[in-house]
Parts: C-alpha cells; structure tokens; sequence
C-alpha cells in the first residue's frame, strides 16, 4: 500500500512516569507512516482524496500535549486509534514515539516505543432460534453499528434455517455481517460475549438453542487457535447458513487456508439447512 511518512516531528509535551517529567516536560519525536491508497489523488492532484499531512501533524501536536501520561505505551496505543478515527483514508499505521531526554543516567540516543495499528476486516455469523429472534438480532447489529471502534460494512439477508448439530429445536434465523474494526480478535470476541449475554444467552448445551449466538468467521486473512479462538472459524465449511450469506456479500472472499472462494465453498457443501 502507499505510504505518507512524518518523520521527526517535535512535540513538547508531558508525559512520564517520574513528576519532575510531569511538570517540567520534554521534547518527544514521533514518526508515523500512514498507510493509504494514494492513487487518485495522485492522478487528479485533489488533496481532498488524499490525508493532510499537516493536518495530522497538529492533530498529534494536539493529542500529545492535551493530556499527560506515565507511558510512551499509553501515548502510543491512543494516538494510534485517535489517528485512525480521525482519518478515514487511513487504513493502518507505523508510529514511533521517541524521548531523547529520557531520565536514564546513562549515555545514550533515545529511547522509544513503535507499534503497528489499522483496521481489521471481519466477518461475523448472527444466528437466533428463541424468543424475539429478530430484536435479538436487530440489537446486536445496531449495537455493532454504534460502537466507536466498528464500522458495519455489509449486511447480508437473514435465512430462516432448520437447527444444525442435533441440539437444538426450532427454526434459526441466519445471516452474516462484514465489519472494519479495530479490536483484536480476543476484544471483539468478548464484545460478542457481551451482546450475546445481553439478549439473555445461556451457555447451556453445546450446539443448543440461544436467542443469540455470534462467531467471528474470519479476521483478515489471520489463521490462528487458542483455547478460546479459532480463525477461521472451525465448522464454517459445512454450514449453508453461513456460506450462503457470505457468498451474498462477499462471493469471491478466499478461505485463508484452502484458498477457495466462498462460492467454491458453498458448491463443495452437501447438507443443507436454508429452508
Ligand atoms: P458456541 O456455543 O458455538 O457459540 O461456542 C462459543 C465458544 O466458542 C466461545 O466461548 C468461544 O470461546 C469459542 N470460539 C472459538 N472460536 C470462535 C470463533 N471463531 N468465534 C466465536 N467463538 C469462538
């Protein structure tokens, strides 16, 4: 992807974890690389279609000098997401945040802290088969539309689907959502926790009813297993409620470790559940 670079800018600001820093202050230097597509601005010279680097400049002048912290970490972490929110063409982000006048009483350079942030595309399944089915979902999917770290992409249908693994009675309603976020894999899931106990979920029965049940089905193109998380989604492959919908929204979307499209996905299936 294209770059934007900011190198070196001078901030003084406050932060530290000693009070002399608090109060007295010191010059920091941050350097950014702003990930972006700058093609057409580049072709029709329009700095609208492009970031305003100097605009980000003063945004983290601002940012830097507006609060005070005890760690570079903590500067870090909130002026990346600070930055991301704030400019939207921005995909991801390099920063660095460099204390040449640290208080180490030992010759040396500076010390700093870089970190990587963006957003992540992800696909989550939604599915119901108790009570208000459709409030249990319509919630979850407005609540993921507010949340300041979130932006909805795409909505699929939702599919009235016969239950799947044996467990559970009555009809599902299915579909899947494509978002941009900027949480990780382990936040977003215990964001989805939070909204699945908000509609009043059991974790009863494996595979069993519940008003709402919502998996991350893929997180970029990450291939990863904990104990709590698997991503790609361990059981998508055989489910027609959940490749259907995908292929609605994104058809030609590749399963990181097959490399099939969805479309291949849902050719490959032979049981079916969409009534
Ligand atoms: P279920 O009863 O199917 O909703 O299973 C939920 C549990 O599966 C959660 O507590 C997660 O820790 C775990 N899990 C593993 N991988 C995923 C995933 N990709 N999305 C959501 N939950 C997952």
């Amino acid at each position: 992807m294209d770059q934007i670079r900011i190198d070196n800018l001078e901030v003084y600001a406050h932060h530290g974890v000693y009070p002399e820093e608090n109060r007295k202050g010191q010059k920091f230097y941050v350097n950014a690389v702003l990930y972006t597509d700058t093609r057409k601005a580049g072709q029709q010279d329009d700095l609208e279609l492009s970031t305003n680097y100097g605009e980000v400049c003063l945004f983290i002048q601002d940012y830097m000098t507006e609060r005070v912290c005890k760690l570079l970490e903590t500067v870090a972490e909130g002026l990346a997401e600070a930055i991301l929110l704030q400019f939207p063409k921005i995909r991801k982000l390099d920063l660095e945040i460099r204390k040449p006048n640290a208080p180490i009483p030992l010759p040396f350079t500076s010390v700093s802290i870089k970190i990587t942030r963006g957003w992540h595309k992800v696909f989550i399944a939604f599915g119901s088969n108790m009570g208000d089915r459709d409030t249990y979902i319509a919630n979850a999917l407005q609540s993921i539309a507010e949340h300041p770290l979130c932006r909805t992409e795409k909505v699929s249908s939702v599919l009235r689907t016969t239950p799947y693994g044996g467990q559970a009675e009555g009809e599902f309603l299915n579909g899947v959502l494509q978002i941009r976020t900027l949480f990780t894999p382990e936040e977003l899931l215990e964001v989805l926790h939070e909204l699945e106990a908000e509609a009043g979920r059991q974790r009863t029965v494996h595979w069993g009813s519940r008003t709402l049940d919502l998996d991350i089905l893929f997180f970029d193109d990450l291939v990863m297993s904990t104990e709590i998380l698997t991503i790609p989604h361990v059981d998508m492959q055989n489910r027609d409620f959940v490749l259907r919908p995908l292929c609605e929204i994104a058809p030609y979307f590749r399963h990181p470790v097959t490399n099939q499209t969805m479309q291949q996905m849902l050719e490959n299936l032979t049981e079916h559940h969409v009534l």
